[in-house]
Parts: structure tokens; C-alpha cells; sequence
């Protein structure tokens, strides 16, 4: 029983060019992504397994995968959407004259500025030591944005905390074009933000309920 599927790319292959090759993409989305669909598919299945018969031997392994697959999965869905061509919407700031003025509010609010915020992100991602992410999180309870660095996929967050911008620093998501150097990437993925799919995301997460008041 399936429960979770790769969800289609929102564009081409060759949409993100010259940021991010069609090879990447493909690659990343038909082979690593769909693995932590699978992945993930796959552990809920031996935990079944291992309820059913009342065997633990491998729940610690078990648990730590199903974190480590879902988190894939959701990350990955959330990246694609967050990435727009750079020859059509994507990059620049979110300007308040292109509908996305509460979150470049919120960005100056909770950093002091775009700048500020551009450069935390910038370093958060681009010094994770092994496989992670920068991430952009709305925080309920402080009703603030916070940078995560995200080890693996699931590690380093706050309970709670909403992803509404991630890049993907782990050198699957860079290393064919951009060799080793992750700075460069992470510095081009600028151009390729999709502000409106972040700034909706942010609209989305302000209305959840905290899991607790402040
Ligand atoms: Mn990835």
C-alpha cells in the first residue's frame, strides 16, 4: 500500500538553466527523489511487519529511516515549487509591487533586512558538513522566520517549524555541474526563487494553529 508518490516536476528538465542542468534535475527528481518515496513507502510496510509480529529487533533503524525518507520526500516536493526559471519568474527579492509584500515584510522583521537574511541563508547552506539543507521556516510560536541548517533531511529543526524556502545542499543537487564548489551554487539559487510559491507558503503557514501559545 503506497501512501506516498513522486509528485511530477513543475517544469521541464531544462527550465532551471543555467543554475541547474537538465541532467541534475532528471537525475535528482526520477532517481533520488523517487527513492525517498520509496524509502519511505517501504518502512511503513516493516513497521507493519514488526507490529505484526511482535518483532523490535530493528525498530531503532526502522524509525530513523522513516524520519530520514519522509523528510526527503516533503523537503524534495517543497524544493521543486520553491525553484521558477530564471528567464521567467524566478529571482530577484520579493518586492510588495509583485503581490509578496507581507513576506518581504516578515523577512525584514525577523532579520533586519533582505540582505541580512539572503546572506544567513547563503552561509547556512553552503558550510552544512555532509548532506542538508538551508532552510527558511516560519515558527509559529514566535510568529517569526527562522534559517534552519538541516542535517540529512531530518535533523537540526525545530518542532513545529514550517519550511517554506529550502535548498538542497547535498552534493547530489550540485556536484555534476558545479563540481566542488557548493559556494557558487548555493550563491546561484538566488536567481531561480519562486517568491510567489515561498510567499504562499508563508500565507499558509501563519494560519496554522501553534502547537503552543508563546
Ligand atoms: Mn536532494
Amino acid at each position: 500500500m503506497a501512501i506516498y508518490t513522486l509528485p511530477e516536476l513543475p517544469y521541464d528538465y531544462a527550465a532551471l538553466e543555467p543554475v541547474i542542468n537538465p541532467q541534475i534535475i532528471e537525475l535528482h527528481h526520477d532517481k533520488h527523489h523517487a527513492a525517498y518515496v520509496k524509502g519511505a513507502n517501504d518502512t511503513l510496510e516493516q513497521l507493519e511487519e514488526a507490529r505484526d509480529k511482535d518483532a523490535w529487533g530493528s525498530i531503532n533503524g526502522l524509525e530513523k529511516n522513516l524520519a530520514f525518507h519522509l523528510s526527503g520526500h516533503i523537503l524534495h516536493s517543497i524544493y521543486w515549487h520553491n525553484m521558477a526559471s530564471p528567464k521567467d519568474s524566478g529571482g530577484g527579492e520579493p518586492l510588495a509591487a509583485d503581490g509578496v509584500g507581507d513576506l518581504a515584510d516578515a523577512i525584514t522583521e525577523s532579520f533586519g533586512s533582505f540582505a541580512k537574511f539572503k546572506t544567513q541563508l547563503t552561509k547556512a547552506a553552503a558550510t552544512t558538513q555532509g548532506s542538508g539543507w538551508g532552510v527558511l521556516a516560519y515558527e509559529p510560536v514566535s510568529g517569526r522566520l527562522i534559517v534552519e541548517q538541516v542535517y540529512d533531511h531530518q535533523g537540526n529543526v525545530g518542532q513545529g517549524s514550517v519550511p517554506v524556502l529550502v535548498f538542497d545542499a547535498w552534493e547530489h543537487a550540485f556536484y555534476l555541474q558545479y563540481k566542488n564548489q557548493k559556494v557558487d551554487f548555493i550563491d546561484a539559487m538566488w536567481a531561480v526563487v519562486n517568491w510567489q510559491d515561498v510567499a504562499k507558503r508563508y500565507a499558509d503557514a501563519k494560519n496554522r494553529t501553534p502547537l503552543i501559545t508563546p
